[in-house]
């Protein structure tokens, strides 16, 4: 049987080959670059451990308690917990060259081919896929030939480019990695720490996420203002200054995310998965569970298919996706567009985290990729602090009252 390609061994790619290989499908993931870190803040939520088995070792830090910060720096403490609390509440905390070689790796293990080099080309017929790529080492032009090809190429895919698809819209994230003295580090001892305000992130926030050495720190905002990434960082660290003093530059690290799902993510003898398909989470850039869970169910789409690789087989793994999370995606990208619309709506977005029921909500969800039904009094409790926080930051301000003149 001829190999399935996938294009890109990160979290995504390495996920879907892994499946493959368990199945017993000769499979081989193209990287181009093994060595490269994936720019990215390492927040993975539990089920991820669970639901993929990943041993502890991969998280540099667990943390218990989230800080959201509007623009007037009015501060809101959270602790993560979900509806019913348990040991696994937390967020966990991850550097992406670790995490992403054991994926790599774990794969390499049960089976899978791993090939560096840099997908040039695409050519599909009747009855398969040629791919040309240059390898890394020498840059020699090389040809393989697949049954199906599972693009988890990232944000810039060459997959879908070589499908005659579109560019997704996208933001951009640029965030350094600084180490701090050990009283300094205290400071995000068990605390992440978001950031909204204009000066930081005009259209999504701002983050500070611990790691056992460093903390990152970072921004996120779309394209209308991704030319500025660099100011806003630098706001950033501005309004950190006292909690980053002392503290040195390891890294700095600038990446793509895709801002909208493509419609389609399959097709004929083709699949996309992860930021190639465009699935990042808008409200949060969350992408790590979402291209570790597209590529598991991508992966046993083709399993349950071979030999057919048809369009109306691969399908499948689409409306799949659409049933189970189509909901929540559309819910989180009204989300963004209501909570980080303009610093007002951020002080609402924030006066709205201070509800003990959207903090529950909020980390089930989270934590353990479920939409929880919400009982009818939570949701009239959530409904009158949201009225009453949008009220409050739209009224004019009350003037000083002037002693009357007798
Ligand atoms: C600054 C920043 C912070 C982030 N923070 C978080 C966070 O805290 N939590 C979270 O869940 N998500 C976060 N994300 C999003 C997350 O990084 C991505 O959603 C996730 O990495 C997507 O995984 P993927 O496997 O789809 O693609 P990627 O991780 O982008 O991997 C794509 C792979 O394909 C390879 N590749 C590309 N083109 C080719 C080619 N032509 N041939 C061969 N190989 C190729 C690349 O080298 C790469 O290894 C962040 C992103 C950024 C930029």
């Amino acid at each position: 049987m001829e190999p399935v390609l996938v294009v890109g061994a990160s979290v995504g790619g390495a996920t879907a080959a892994e499946t493959l290989a368990r199945a017993g499908v000769p499979v081989v993931m193209l990287e181009r670059d093994t060595s490269r870190i994936k720019p990215c803040g390492g927040a993975v939520p539990p089920v991820a451990f669970d639901e993929f088995d990943l041993p502890e070792s991969l998280i540099a830090r667990k943390v218990h308690h989230a800080l959201v910060h509007s623009p007037s720096e009015r501060t809101v403490e959270i602790e993560v917990a979900g509806i019913s609390r348990s040991n696994d509440d937390y967020i966990a905390m991850c550097c992406r060259e670790v995490f992403d070689s054991y994926l790599r790796q774990r794969a390499v293990q049960h089976g899978a081919t791993l090939i560096e080099g840099q997908l040039t080309d695409l050519v599909f017929d009747g009855a398969g896929v040629t791919a040309t790529f240059r390898e890394r080492f020498g840059g020699a032009r090389q040809q393989i030939r697949a049954s199906a090809v599972i693009g988890a190429d990232g944000a810039y895919s060459t997959t879908a480019k070589l499908l005659g698809l579109p560019n997704l819209p996208r933001c951009v994230a640029i965030q350094e990695r600084i180490r701090l003295p050990a009283a300094k580090m205290a400071r995000w001892e068990d605390t992440a720490d978001l950031y909204l305000g204009a000066e930081v992130s005009p259209d999504l926030y701002a983050w500070a996420f611990p790691k056992s050495d460093h903390v990152a720190i970072g921004i996120g905002t779309g394209p209308a203002h991704s030319k500025r990434a660099r100011e806003l960082l630098a706001n950033l660290k501005r309004r950190l200054h006292a909690d980053l003093e002392g503290g040195e530059v390891l890294l700095e690290e600038a990446h793509a995310l895709p801002m909208q799902p493509r419609q389609h993510m399959a097709f004929e003898r083709a699949m996309l998965i992860g930021d190639a398909a465009g699935l990042v989470v808008n409200t949060s850039g969350e992408g790590i569970y979402w291209a570790m869970k597209s590529g598991k169910m991508a992966a046993e789409t083709l399993v349950a298919s071979l030999p057919d690789v048809s369009l109306a087989a691969l399908r499948r793994y689409e409306r799949q996706w659409w049933k189970s999370y189509g909901t929540m995606y559309r819910f989180l990208v009204w989300l963004q567009k209501w909570g980080y619309g303009n610093p007002r709506q951020m002080e609402v977005f924030t006066d709205m985290c201070r509800n003990q029921d959207v903090q529950r909500l909020t980390f089930e969800s989270y934590m353990h990729k479920t939409m929880t039904p919400v009982p009818w009094l939570a949701q009239v409790r959530m409904t009158a602090d949201i009225i009453a926080a949008q009220v409050r930051h739209y009224l004019p301000r009350r003037r000083t009252q002037q002693p009357a003149v007798a």
